[in-house]
C-alpha cells in the first residue's frame, strides 16, 4: 500500500480509503439490506491489506453502515484505522442535536472517539445552520474532551460557497466530490488547490462518478484500447486522482471483494505526478466523449431516496444516460437493448409500486419536490424525470428533449 500525507494532520494515510456507502447487497437486487457478513469480511480484509482510512455517515444504508462498521472494528481493528463519520446537517434542527447524533454515532460505531468528525454535505444553507447553532463550539468542546480528534466537512455546493466555508474555520480536513469529469463541478480543481494550500487534508469522494467511469461507452473504450499504456477504466480514474499531490486519500465505495482487490492493486501502483503525457492526453479524449453523453449528472448516491411515489430515481437517470450512448461495439448494442428492457420492466402503476423497495419509472413522479433539496448535485429531479419519460417511455430522441 502507498501512504500519503493527510494535510496538516499527523498521520500517514493509505492512498485508498474505504467508503462504507456502497456495501455489498443481498443476492436479490430488490432487497435493500446490506450483506452484513460479507461487508465485515471486506472491511477487515481492507484493513489487513493496509487501508487505514474508513469513512461512513449517519444516513448510509439507512443507518446500517455505521452499525456494520462498528461490528467490523471489533477484535482489535478499531485502533488500526482513521475513523470518520459525519454530523447529518440536513437533519439537525436544534443545538442539542449535535450531542444527540454524536452520542448515537459513537454507540453505533462502538468506539469512544472519532479520528475526524465532519459536517456532512456542507452548502450555503448548511453553513447558515452551523452558524445559527454555533456547532463549531460543540466540535471544539468535544475535541478538548477527546471524543473528536480532528474537525472537517464534506461538501456539495458551488465553488464560491466552498471558498467561503474553507475561510470560515481552521479545518483539518475537507471531503470533496472530484474525478476527471468533475474538475469544474462543485469545489472543482480550483477549490481543491484553494483548500490544500491552507494545509487542509483533501479526501476525494465519487472518484468514479457513481460508477459511471467504471463502464465507459464503446467510443471511450476504443480510445483506451488504442493507448499504449494499459489500465482498467477504474484504474484510469483512480490514477488520475493519485497523480495530484493535493489529494490525500481517494475514497472508494466498494461493493465486492473483487473490486476491493483491484483497487488495492491500483493503490499499490499509484504515485504523485506519475501519469505520462500520453496518459493525460488519453484522459482528455475520454472526457470529451463522456461530456457529449451525460444528460443528467446523477452519481447514484441515493440521498433522494426513498421517493414517496415509489420512483427509483437513480435508476431512471442511469437508464437515460445509457440510452444516450452511441453504440460502437456489439456490447454497446446489447447494453442499449437491455437498458430499454430495464425501463419497460420498472413499475409504471401507482397502485402496484412497492414503496419500501421502490422501482417505479419516471412517469410515477407526482412532483412533490421532496427530493430536490436532498440532491447534492443540484438536479431538478422532477423536471429531469419528465424528460426521462419522454425519451425512455415515449421514445423521443434525447437531443429533442434535453
Ligand atoms: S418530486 Fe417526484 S421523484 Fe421527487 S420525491 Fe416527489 S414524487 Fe418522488
Ligand atoms: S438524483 Fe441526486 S440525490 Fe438522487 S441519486 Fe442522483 S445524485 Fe443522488
Amino acid at each position: 500500500m502507498q501512504y500519503r500525507k493527510l494535510g496538516k494532520i499527523n498521520f500517514e494515510v493509505s492512498a485508498l480509503g474505504f467508503g462504507a456507502m456502497r456495501l455489498p447487497g443481498m443476492k436479490n437486487p430488490l432487497d435493500p439490506r446490506v450483506d452484513e457478513k460479507e461487508a465485515i469480511r471486506m472491511i477487515r480484509h481492507a484493513i489487513d491489506s493496509g487501508i487505514n482510512y474508513l469513512d461512513t455517515a449517519w444516513p448510509y444504508h439507512m443507518g446500517a453502515s455505521e452499525r456494520i462498521v462498528g461490528k467490523a472494528l471489533q477484535d482489535g481493528y478499531r485502533e488500526k484505522v482513521f475513523l470518520v463519520t459525519k454530523l447529518p446537517m440536513f437533519l439537525v434542527n436544534k443545538k442539542d442535536d449535535f450531542n444527540r447524533y454524536l452520542d448515537s454515532q459513537l454507540e453505533r460505531l462502538q468506539t469512544d472517539y472519532l479520528d475526524c468528525y465532519l459536517f456532512h454535505a456542507m452548502s450555503a444553507g448548511a453553513l447558515d445552520k452551523l452558524e445559527k447553532f454555533s456547532f463549531i463550539e460543540d466540535m471544539e468542546r468535544e475535541k478538548t474532551a477527546g471524543r473528536i480528534k480532528n474537525i472537517g466537512f464534506s461538501f456539495h455546493d458551488t465553488l464560491p460557497v466552498f471558498k467561503k466555508i474553507v475561510d470560515y474555520y481552521d479545518w483539518d480536513l475537507a471531503q470533496i466530490q472530484y474525478n476527471y469529469l468533475d474538475t469544474a463541478v462543485q469545489a472543482g480543481h480550483e477549490g481543491l488547490l484553494y483548500a490544500a494550500q491552507k494545509g487542509i487534508a483533501i479526501t476525494i469522494m465519487e472518484p468514479l462518478k457513481g460508477g459511471m467511469l467504471a463502464n465507459p461507452p464503446g467510443e471511450a473504450r476504443q480510445v483506451l484500447d488504442a493507448s499504449s499504456v494499459k489500465h482498467t477504466p477504474v484504474d484510469w480514474a483512480l490514477q488520475y486522482l493519485w497523480n495530484l499531490p493535493e489529494v490525500s486519500v481517494v475514497l472508494s465505495g466498494m461493493s465486492t471483494m473483487e473490486q476491493l482487490e483491484q483497487n488495492i492493486l491500483s493503490a499499490e501502483n499509484s504515485g504523485i505526478d506519475s501519469l505520462s503525457v500520453e496518459e493525460n492526453n488519453t484522459i482528455d479524449k475520454i472526457i470529451t466523449i463522456y461530456q457529449k453523453r451525460i444528460l443528467v449528472p446523477c452519481t447514484a448516491c441515493k440521498y433522494c431516496m426513498p421517493c414517496p411515489a415509489g420512483v427509483n430515481i437513480p435508476a431512471n437517470f442511469a437508464a437515460v444516460n445509457t440510452a444516450n450512448t452511441k453504440p460502437v461495439t456489439f456490447m454497446d448494442r446489447v447494453m442499449k437493448a437491455r437498458n430499454k428492457r430495464v425501463y419497460r420492466k420498472m413499475d409504471k402503476s401507482r397502485d402496484k409500486v412497492d414503496k419500501k423497495n421502490p422501482n417505479g419509472n419516471a412517469s410515477l413522479c407526482i412532483e412533490c419536490g421532496k427530493c430536490i433539496p436532498l440532491c447534492p448535485q443540484g438536479i431538478d429531479i422532477p423536471t429531469e424525470l419528465a424528460k426521462v419519460h419522454q425519451v425512455m417511455g415515449k421514445r423521443k430522441k434525447p437531443e429533442d428533449v434535453f
